[in-house]
């Protein structure tokens, strides 16, 4: 799955770095010890809270450990400010068993586990991991309920939308099962073509979930190869010559082959879906007779597609939400717009991981033009 590759490719990024040890004390002794125990971290100081905290805007740190008691800011305050701004960052505050007080309040405040001092190097050890592992689980379990939501949204959002056109043939059906038209009748005609126009409407939604269910959910690395963009482009503009004949949309492709004169290194099927998402919209929301066009160009070492349609636009303040998931422009509430609100998020999620741009201008009842830029290569 997309998602989970993200999480793992950024934790094996993680693995691979060495982790950071902040340590935070005005004893340089206690921090060569930490340095001497725990020989597989970065161990960096601060002498007291204030300083720990320069020190997390200057590096990345894992765990920090802290005593309580410290001059400017106590570790305790130390402690209730990172939790506030970095929730997931790990802290183990050094302090004697007796401060029963103190404990409390550290607890209540979040901190992840306690060690006594003077530091013991193999009590140190196991609290480091004990805490380090119950981080990884805390994310891990974070990561999965997000997945579970995203899940649910989904699956939410779908029956939803298959629900509408089901109910509309439910009910048509029902009219004619019910014999009130003759079936030579204008009105009976008239039911039966809003069938089959919710019928269409299903089938398109079907062929929707099938093509995001393959493309997004079950591919999880990008694979690149040498492709010649144009190419690509022709065939996916090929592939939907029919629905825009369907609705009498003159589509045009303006590409010189090859475009650009030598091949990229892309995802085929990932900068296949970006212009089959860019373009499906275009004859998607460009009534009848309207004109789609889709052009290549070169221009300042940038490989540019552009799809134009005469569609009816995007009103500015729509403009910068049309990318989040699920997102659709919906001015009446209906519910209905045919598609899921995914195609340009994803578009524009394997535009920017190929190293190119996506944007969109439009004007409304004027139209779009959507632009895929990728540098040239030398
Ligand atoms: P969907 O697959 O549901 O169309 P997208 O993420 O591709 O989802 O697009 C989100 C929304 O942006 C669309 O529902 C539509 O409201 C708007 N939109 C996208 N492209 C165009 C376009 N060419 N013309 C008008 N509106 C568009």
């Amino acid at each position: 799955m997309l998602q989970q590759d993200l999480v793992n490719r950024q934790e094996l990024v993680q693995e691979q770095r060495k982790k950071t040890l902040l340590v935070v004390d005005d004893e340089p002794i206690i921090c060569q010890l930490c340095a001497r125990a725990l020989t597989n971290f970065e161990v960096i100081q601060a002498n007291d809270g204030r300083q720990a905290l320069q020190q997390l805007y200057r590096h990345e740190v894992d765990i920090i450990l802290s005593d309580v008691m410290m001059p400017n800011m106590s570790g305790l305050d130390l402690l209730r400010t990172v939790k506030q701004q970095q929730p997931d960052l790990a802290i183990i505050l050094m302090t004697g068993y007796t401060d029963k007080e103190v404990i409390l309040q550290a607890l209540k405040a979040g901190a992840d586990d306690f060690i006594s001092k003077p530091i013991n190097l193999l009590q140190l050890r196991t609290t480091v991991d004990k805490v380090l592992d119950k981080v990884l689980m805390r994310k891990e379990l974070a990561s999965l309920k997000q997945i579970d939501k995203l899940k649910t949204d989904f699956l939410g959002l779908v029956s939803h939308k298959l629900k509408t056109p089901a109910t509309a043939i439910s009910l048509f059906v029902q009219h004619i099962a019910a014999g009130i038209d003759d079936p030579e009748a204008e009105s009976f005609k008239k039911t039966l073509s809003m069938i089959q126009a919710e019928t269409m409407h299903l089938e398109h939604l079907i062929q929707d979930l099938l093509y995001f269910s393959n493309v997004i959910l079950q591919e999880d690395q990008l694979k690149l190869q040498p492709i010649e963009l144009g190419k690509i482009a022709r065939q996916v503009a090929t592939s939907l010559e029919l629905v825009a004949s369907n609705k009498n949309i003159d589509l045009q492709v303006n590409l010189d082959l090859p475009f650009p004169p030598k091949p990229m290194e892309l995802d085929r099927e990932r900068i296949s879906f970006a212009i089959r998402a860019l373009l499906d919209n275009a004859i998607k929301f460009t009534p009848e007779g309207g004109s789609v066009s889709l052009e290549g160009s070169l221009s300042d070492n940038l490989v540019r597609l552009q799809i134009r349609d005469t569609g009816c636009g995007i009103p500015p303040e729509e403009l910068a939400k049309i990318f989040n998931k699920f997102y659709q422009v919906d001015k009446e509430n209906t519910g209905q717009i045919r598609g899921f609100g995914l195609g340009l998020f994803y578009a524009r999620d394997f535009v920017r991981k190929l190293g190119g741009k996506l944007q969109i201008d439009s004007q409304p009842s004027l139209g779009t033009i959507a632009t895929i830029e990728f540098p040239l290569a030398e």
